[in-house]
């Protein structure tokens, strides 16, 4: 059967510092943790690369969450790797070394193993590998989701705004959005990113949440206060994840839908952080789930306020 969301996007190994340890070759990327997180909600296939380096034990998890493999490729080089480090300020992440290897070859072929996926996610990667991604198939998915990162806005602009046409969906952090649109006022950035391209804007706030914009409304979703935190590499991807999963299980983009959809990214998301790499969602109960997602409904609720003679 044919996965219902399709993850495009890095398979890595990651040497991580944050303040609270060091993690060396890590089992990382984006769309390993977009789909790790998206395959408690729907069926997931993945498009990647990985090289000759890679571990079994990443083929092996993914198996273990019964993600759909067949689109990932393996290359005689080496694994896509990435250097990064967190200080204190756990929302900015200082990359300190990229090395493409693999991922410089990569001519991926999603309508191979995927012809018709309901929703795809081109999660963050190089702009040109989405794009041709989106020519390959011959009907469009009803929801196209992309991510990107400063390392693309930079090196490949003109390619991501090409793509961004394309797009229904952006899952982008705010430091990347006003590097993407020049606006420092958030607002203004998501209303010069809807003029690119993306109808729904997710604005990615590290440990102040993360806020949706939407025809017609804004979304403000919290990340869960945790008491311990130890690395936040990956939590974009797997918030993405989380929101995509959701989406793709319930076929729905109303505000209703994008609402709870926010909450169950940022639930994973919390997941994510807690500990270093994919240690914190590889192996979740729907019971810890759900208490962490109820968690979030208390951390928001409030009840109706009397502000002179009109109450709220
Ligand atoms: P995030 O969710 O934003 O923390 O993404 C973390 C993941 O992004 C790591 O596992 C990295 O392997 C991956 N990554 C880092 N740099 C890039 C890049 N330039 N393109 C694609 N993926 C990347």
């Amino acid at each position: 059967m044919s996965p219902n969301l399709v993850i495009v996007g890095t398979v890595a190994l990651d040497d991580v510092t944050t303040p609270f340890g060091t993690v060396n070759r890590a089992l990382g990327g984006s769309a390993f943790y977009g789909a790790i997180a998206a395959s408690y909600w729907t069926s997931v296939g993945i498009v990647a690369v990985v090289g000759e380096d890679y571990p079994e034990t990443g083929l092996n998890l993914l198996a273990s969450r019964g993600i759909d493999a067949r689109g990932l490729e393996r290359s005689s080089e080496k694994t896509f790797a990435w250097t990064g480090e967190y200080s204190y300020d756990l929302n900015t992440a200082i990359t300190r070394d990229t090395r493409l290897n693999c991922l410089l070859s990569f001519d991926p072929k999603v309508a191979l193993h995927y012809p018709r996926p309901e929703t795809l996610f081109l999660a963050n990667v190089d702009p040109e590998i989405q794009g041709r991604i989106l020519d390959q198939l011959s009907d469009r998915p009803r929801l196209v989701a992309l991510d990107t990162m400063n390392y693309w806005i930079e090196s490949k602009k003109e390619a991501l705004l090409k793509v961004l046409r394309r797009t229904d969906l952006l899952t982008i952090n705010e430091s990347e959005a006003r590097m993407l649109t020049g606006e420092f006022n958030l607002v203004r950035a998501a209303d010069a990113i809807r003029k690119m391209g993306p109808k729904i804007i997710v604005l990615k706030k590290g440990e102040h949440g993360a806020l949706v914009f939407y025809e017609g409304g804004i979304f403000a979703s919290p990340a869960m206060p945790l008491e311990v935190v130890k690395d936040p590499t990956g939590a974009g991807d797997s918030f993405a994840g989380g929101l995509l999963g959701y989406l793709t299980r319930h076929a729905k983009l109303s505000p209703e839908f994008l609402r709870q959809a926010a909450i169950v990214g940022s639930t994973m998301a919390s997941f994510c952080v807690s500990d270093f790499g994919v240690a914190g969602t590889k192996e979740l109960t729907m019971d810890q789930i759900s208490r962490r997602t109820g968690e979030f409904l208390d951390l928001t609720a409030f009840p109706r306020i009397d502000i002179g003679d009109r109450r709220l």
